[in-house]
């Protein structure tokens, strides 16, 4: 097809479509134009920033007549952060298209025709949901600031109030503003590789309102830390303050060595009954109230009667494998971080629950050499991060044949990947069940039942 158009070209198009990455979707005599912060139903003009050679890029220039689905953000920065990619549409609009998500995906990449998609289960209240944030910590012309990269930059974007976080999380980046400016701590910068802090990591506990604050630094100590520890004791719940020292060049992400400097090493929430110790660096599902919604279903899915034994694969803190315990035989869980088995383990023993093993490794070697030792579920849980399953996983989940798989999903693609090669395997879907962990963002969780 020849290319209808070019660089700076101007257009009145209506949108149709709401893409992947949350952008609008419109055509050009059948060519696809992508626009940013678009909604399906605007009538637009629009500009071509890029034209590649089967589809191009545009941006508004001028709203003719705003589609009946858009909605005002309430954060000031909704259009520039790279956080929230869909504040500007009607929340149940969002819903809607997560739904339409994880249908499209398990249809085109899975193959699978006629599958029933449940509605999307929203919050009732979709904001302040987050209980963990990582800030990026720059200076930038003198100034020191704490907030998110823009979308594909390193330009921070700052708020003055995140409408997805936790409210008490402006508190902290201001006083940790003022203690870094107070007693001038250098700031890492990437390019030169020098400078001390590089991040600011907060978690909070939703139901006990515990707080954890912790520095990623470029080093071994802190300058003046018992200022910062003074410093942070007006935020309410503060439990722990932690430094995550990370030297590595090249990647950014928390790691493994820390030192406590004020309070515990964990903060403790509540799921049901169960109390979760927290560490630093154990994952815990960052909606704390979908978490729930989330969980419930996969028990219902599951099943169980209380004979069964199951593995609980990607088990993270053991926040799963513990309800299931509540109702199986025997759950055995497996997670690739030393230091959540460690929190799995000692949950298991806070909450009083002694039918448990936790492993550490990955759970594509684990369930394997478990399995060539004797190690057979009726049921498998699994909740992979977004790439999805390992195929040497899924082969032994084949071979093991358990009645029921629960695929507990971040991406639709992977899911739709590994749901296409179970039911080639000779697994059916009963149900999919997509859940709104992320609000505002393009981020969809969904959970699938397979049987046998
Ligand atoms: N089910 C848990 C955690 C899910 S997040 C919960 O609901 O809280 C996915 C987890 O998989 C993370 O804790 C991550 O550390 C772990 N992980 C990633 N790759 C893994 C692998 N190959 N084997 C085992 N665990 C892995």
């Amino acid at each position: 097809m020849e290319k209808p158009i070019k660089k700076n070209d101007h257009f009145e198009i209506e949108i149709i479509d709401i893409g992947s990455d949350g952008e609008g979707v419109g055509k050009i005599n059948d060519f696809i134009v992508f626009v940013p912060l678009a909604v399906a139903g605007d009538h637009v003009e629009i500009e071509i920033i890029k034209a590649k050679r089967s589809f191009g890029y545009g941006k508004i220039i001028r709203m003719i007549t705003p589609s009946p689905i858009r909605d005002t953000p309430r954060c000031r920065v909704a259009s520039e952060c790279g956080g929230c990619q869909l504040q500007h549409i009607m929340y149940s609009e969002q819903l809607k298209w997560k739904t339409k998500k994880v249908k499209e995906a398990l249809t085109r990449i899975g193959g699978l025709q006629d599958i029933e998609v449940a509605d999307t289960i929203g919050m009732i209240n979709p904001f302040n949901y987050r209980n963990k944030v990582q800030y990026p910590v720059h200076k930038e012309k003198g100034k020191i600031k704490i907030g998110f990269f823009a979308p594909r930059s390193h330009r921070i974007i700052t708020t003055d109030g995140c409408v997805i976080q936790d409210s008490r999380n402006e508190q902290i980046i201001e006083l940790v503003k003022t203690f870094l400016t107070q007693y001038d701590i250098s700031i890492y910068s990437g390019e030169k590789h020098t400078g001390l802090v590089r991040q600011l990591v907060i978690k909070t506990a939703f139901h006990t309102q515990e707080a954890m604050v912790c520095l990623l630094i470029n080093g071994d100590i802190l300058p003046h830390q018992e200022k910062l520890i003074e410093l942070l004791q007006k935020v309410e719940g503060l439990t722990s303050i932690i430094l995550n020292h990370n030297s590595n060049k090249a990647n950014a992400a928390i790691c493994s060595k820390t030192t406590i400097i004020y309070g515990k090493d964990a903060i403790i929430d509540t799921i049901g009954d169960l109390k979760f110790k927290i560490s630093s660096l154990s994952f815990f599902q960052v909606n704390p109230v979908q978490m729930e919604i989330l969980y419930d279903k996969v028990l219902e899915f599951a099943d169980l009667t209380g004979t069964e034994t199951v593995w609980d694969a990607y088990c993270g803190i053991g926040t799963i494998s513990l309800l299931l315990a509540q109702k199986a035989k025997k759950v055995y869980g497996v997670e690739m971080i030393a230091e959540a088995i460690e929190n799995a383990k000692e949950n298991a023993e806070l909450n009083g629950i002694t039918n448990t093993e936790f492993y550490t490794g990955r759970a594509e070697d684990v369930i394997p050499e478990m399995y060539k030792e004797g190690v057979r579920a009726e049921v498998i849980v699994v909740d992979p991060p977004r790439k999805g399953c390992d195929a040497k996983l899924l082969e032994t989940l084949i071979e093991m044949s358990p009645s029921k798989i629960v695929y507990v999903s971040c991406d639709p693609a992977t899911l739709a990947r590994d749901v296409a090669y179970l039911t080639q395997e000779g697994y059916k879907v009963d149900k999919v069940q997509p859940v709104d962990m992320f609000p505002h963002t393009v981020h969809v969780e969904t959970v699938v039942k397979l049987s046998k």
